[in-house]
């Protein structure tokens, strides 16, 4: 059985004008493929962020009974999730923190950037969960006060057989997945991306993943050093001792 990730705000869309098969959201026009030039302002997270620009999130849980879309219940993840869910969310962020300039913090219950929740969406199996991308809204007139984004959001369906590890539904795959789209990514063509839009058993970020997340926000900026970068720096420090020599010798 073919089980399905969907999001409220995306649909599978083509994305013919690039090779690459990830796709990013156009937050503003709701279109594909985003159209912006290099360094123009893009809406993804933060203030007047730009394009391969880093961000700084929170997320937060939300409490019982919260408003969400759904007739059928909206619930805390604390009402049907195993215990330790809270664990096991954070190492889905920690993983997109890991391959890209982005971080993020735990806020108090209900706030933050990020809302992860549970919602009745369509009972045992089909949707797992469903993400609602970040959307802007203007703060003024015209597209240059675009700035600000209002919450992303997160819900499993609680009628899901989830589990931390085994076999059942992993909350880890889902919730990598789901928080990909808060994060500005659509649904992926590559089938063996997280970001495809079919639940097939991925459950750790792909290449076409971390290109889509680097395109929106640069890689991370504290990689491990490669043995030539230590090189490069030792070449660079023995340069520059060499000029201190001379600058010395030069005073007498
Ligand atoms: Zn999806």
């Amino acid at each position: 059985m073919k089980i399905f990730l969907s999001t409220v705000l995306i649909s599978l869309m083509s994305f013919a004008s690039f090779s690459q098969a990830y796709t990013v959201y156009d937050l503003y026009t709701k279109k594909n493929p985003p159209i912006y030039a290099e360094n123009e302002n893009i809406p993804t997270w933060g203030y007047d962020n730009r394009l391969g620009d880093g961000a700084t999130l929170s997320y937060s849980f939300a409490e019982s009974n919260y408003a969400c879309d759904s007739s059928s219940g909206c619930f805390s993840l604390s009402d049907f999730m195993p215990t330790g869910y809270q664990d096991t969310i954070a190492l889905a962020f920690d993983a997109w923190a890991s391959v890209s300039n982005l971080s993020f913090s735990v806020a108090a219950d209900q706030s933050g950037d990020i809302v992860l929740g549970g919602e009745a969406i369509d009972g045992l199996s089909g949707e797992l969960g469903h993400a609602r991308i970040v959307t802007p809204y203007r703060s003024g007139n015209g597209l240059e006060a675009l700035s600000y984004i209002s919450s992303g959001a997160v819900h499993f369906d609680p009628d899901e057989p989830w589990s931390l590890s085994g076999s059942s539904t992993p909350l880890f795959d889902v919730a990598l997945h789901e928080i990909g789209h808060t994060l500005g990514l659509d649904h992926s063509e590559d089938k063996n991306a997280v970001m495809f839009s079919i639940y097939e058993g991925t459950n750790a970020l792909q290449a076409d993943d971390i290109a889509g997340i680097q395109y929106l926000y640069g890689a991370s900026v504290s990689p491990v050093p490669e043995p030539s970068t230590y090189l490069m720096l030792l070449l660079g420090l023995a340069m520059v001792a060499g000029y201190g020599r001379r600058a010395v010798a030069s005073q007498k």
